[in-house]
């Protein structure tokens, strides 16, 4: 045991769900020396028919914007916290004050984020009396701009200045403060973002990312029967795996620890002896592992193809396209384009209800000879860091997908050549996704 090494680590709903598992959270914790700064999430569920506290809050939010009244759903709440502190053993101890402050608060009709983010709030309280930690209330670390957004620096500064003064400390996740004082919290699952933030404020060693699957896997389960679990993945990977789909950790948890060159581990709590996946700023390219690190992908996108003759030699098409889409606030997602087509990949619901509308604006703008936009399209990201430069990756991709009688529709590759992007019908994702498994995964 090294007391020089330092590491941060979060835990999520489902580690610190009951009593049973906060036991397994503090034995993580006492284990090493090195942990020494804690990042809960709020109680998440027990089973698959039990409600996240967070669900909860948000529930007695809605209810009391409508006068409605909030008791049994609040008092299911404290009854979840009060199991917890009983079970602990944690004589004495009581959050009576805490939930008749909240309650009066929601009644009041405090905002939105203020109820939900009382989740974290609680559970750091109990964590932090049952490991004998200083508990820091996020508001006064982790703060917001004026128009929202997160502001990095203010709370770079803040948080290091205030962790300093603390050895050890539990610090909620999920939520800070606005410049007037109200309390706002990330979108859902964002303590993991806390968790990255107070990593990159006390410049630990590692980033511990505790919680219910031993890491990562190379594919979705659902889809791909026992997928390996990935071992190594860079930051650079995860993000173009996390941004078609694959979840575990929220993807704005990657920004402070990448820009401090952190390592996040992702543990699991109920088999803390599994390795977990480590998430790095860059790994060596071993010639024995697998070729991609993993699979992710997306139902839900449509293409426009846009025709015109001599389309090629027409300067700024393409520019007047992407104009039309810019004034109609429309993202895109890919470009593919033949000498006199183009085709633009978007994301079906940026579309839904203005097809008649775009349509026109898109003839007058470029008058195509002909306009089409078909759905149902699916988009599949083979992702790797092993893929750069190495010979025929993409036969390889193709073939399977072809031997698995699928159509691609479109297939786009990088120029970093971390990732291949290809485009199949919906009703062709879960094929196709098995298909380049197996093709790939020895
Ligand atoms: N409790 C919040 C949620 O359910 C945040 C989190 O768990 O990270 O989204």
């Amino acid at each position: 045991m090294n007391s020089e090494v330092l590491k941060v680590v979060k835990f999520g709903g489902s580690s610190l769900a009951d009593a049973a598992q906060f036991r397994k959270v503090a034995d993580i914790v006492r284990a090493e020396e090195s942990r020494r700064y804690v990042v809960p999430s709020a109680p998440g569920k027990r089973f698959s028919a039990d409600d996240k506290v967070t669900d909860l809050l948000y529930r007695c939010y809605e209810m009391a914007s409508k006068g409605e009244d909030i008791d049994e759903v609040f008092s299911i709440i404290t009854k979840r916290y009060d199991g917890i502190i009983a079970d602990l053993g944690l004589e004495g101890y009581s959050l009576e004050d805490e939930y008749t402050y909240i309650r009066g608060s929601v009644i009041h009709k405090a905002g939105r984020d203020y109820v939900a983010s009382r989740g974290e709030y609680l559970n750091g309280k109990i964590l932090a009396e049952f490991l004998g930690y200083d508990f820091i209330d996020a508001a006064e670390v982790i703060f917001f701009r004026e128009d929202g957004k997160f502001d990095a620096e203010r709370t770079n500064e803040a948080m290091a200045a205030r962790l300093a003064k603390h050895e050890r400390a539990v610090i909620p996740g999920f939520y800070g403060a606005m410049p007037n004082d109200t309390i706002k919290t990330f979108s859902r699952g964002g303590s993991d973002i806390t968790g990255s933030i107070v990593a990159r404020a006390v410049q630990c060693d590692l980033y511990e990312n505790w919680t219910d699957v031993s890491g990562f896997l190379m594919a979705d389960p659902r889809i791909v029967k026992d997928p390996k679990v990935i071992d190594t993945i860079t930051y650079h990977e995860l993000r173009e795996l996390s941004y078609m789909g694959a979840t575990v950790l929220h993807e704005d948890a990657i920004f402070p620890v990448r820009v401090a060159g952190i390592p996040i581990n992702i543990k699991n709590t109920n088999h803390p002896e599994d390795k977990g996946t480590m998430i790095v700023p860059s790994a060596d390219i071993s010639a024995s592992e697998d070729i991609i690190t993993g699979i992710a992908g997306k139902k839900g996108f449509s293409v426009i193809t846009l025709e015109k003759d001599m389309m090629n030699s027409e300067v700024g098409f393409g520019r007047r396209v992407l104009e039309v889409l810019e004034n109609e606030e429309i993202s895109f997602e890919h470009l593919p384009s033949g000498i006199d087509t183009m085709s633009v990949i978007l994301n079906t619901h940026a579309i839904e209800n203005r097809k008649d509308d775009l349509v026109n604006k898109l003839c007058r703008r470029v008058k195509p000879d002909s306009i089409t936009i078909n759905d149902d399209l699916a988009l599949i990201a083979v992702v790797g860091r092993r893929m750069v430069s190495a010979k025929g990756v993409a036969a390889k991709l193709l073939n399977a997908i072809a031997e698995a009688d699928v159509n691609v529709r479109m297939i786009d590759q990088g120029s970093s050549e971390l990732n291949i992007i290809i485009a199949v019908e919906s009703s062709d994702f879960e094929k196709a996704m098995q298909a380049i498994y197996s093709g790939f995964v020895k």
